[in-house]
């Protein structure tokens, strides 16, 4: 179904950023941006774009101004969301430009040009593309926003304000935490078994289940009739190099960047 993907790598100065190249990713403007080429330090280095991580204000900013300029954005011009691991999605367009949507875990815009940003370390970044519209989203999918719902409201708004249903969309899973790295509790497998059709993904290691996170992403959006995804398949936690991970750094940690633009 999915046509040849690639992951490649972007370098524009010290600021590193993948996105997918391959139909339809080549035409939609996105990336999701590494935690290089900031000026934080540990263990925030470096390219730390969160503001509520007990990082240095200047720092942040700095790396903001930085990695917006890498990628061609605004700040001021780009929605942001202030992420809660719930499942509330808000259609935005130019009249929230610059704004930042409290507890809202999806964005969708049919807006030309308008670009969705959100900040990531371990959740799943899923952006979701209907070419044909066009329209795009990003929802920040961890355990509990994948249990509350985020993506059958995401593909509800899709349906019901814009009229297209989900096998009209392409979805692209950025970086997040893998099985190798997840060991989870009772309590997220008792919260996601109700959400997911099939069996859940996972397996048994160092006496402890562990979650493959993207795994479960990809096959809820496919049985919701999103059958076009593509996933990184790159682990947080087993590349700190590169990424943030909450997991993998207990917690004190920054948080990197992911967006997509309507073009
Ligand atoms: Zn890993």
């Amino acid at each position: 179904m999915t046509a040849f993907i690639r992951w490649e790598a972007v370098q524009r100065e010290a600021i590193v950023f993948y996105r997918f190249r391959g139909s339809p990713w080549s035409d939609i403007p996105h990336g999701f941006l590494t935690r290089k080429g900031g000026v934080s330090a540990p263990p925030f280095a470096s390219l730390n774009l969160s503001h509520s991580v007990g990082d240095d204000p200047a720092a942040v900013a700095e790396n903001l101004r930085r990695a917006f300029a890498a990628i061609g954005l605004r700040e001021e011009e780009v929605v942001t969301a202030w992420l809660i691991h719930g499942n509330r999605v808000a259609l935005v367009d130019a009249h929230h430009r610059g704004m930042i949507l409290q507890g809202v875990d999806g964005l969708v815009t049919v807006e030309p040009g308008l670009a969705l940003f959100m900040r990531f370390a371990d959740c799943i970044p899923v952006l979701l593309t209907d070419p044909t519209l066009p329209a795009v989203g990003i929802v920040h999918v961890g355990w509990r926003g994948l249990a509350a719902g985020v993506l059958e409201a995401t593909l509800e708004l899709f349906q019901r304000r814009l009229g297209r249903c989900p096998s009209a969309l392409h979805a692209a899973l950025g970086p997040g935490i893998g099985g190798c790295c997840y060991a989870v509790g009772p309590e997220v497998i008792e919260a996601l078994e109700p959400r997911i059709r099939k069996a859940l993904p996972l397996h048994r290691r160092n006496g402890a289940w562990h979650l493959d996170l993207p795994e479960a992403v990809r096959q809820h959006l496919r049985d919701l009739g999103v059958t076009s995804v593509v996933a990184a398949g790159v682990c947080t936690a087993c590349h700190l190099e590169d990424w943030y991970s909450h997991r993998a750094e207990h917690g004190r940690t920054g948080r990197f960047g992911a967006w997509i633009r309507n073009p």
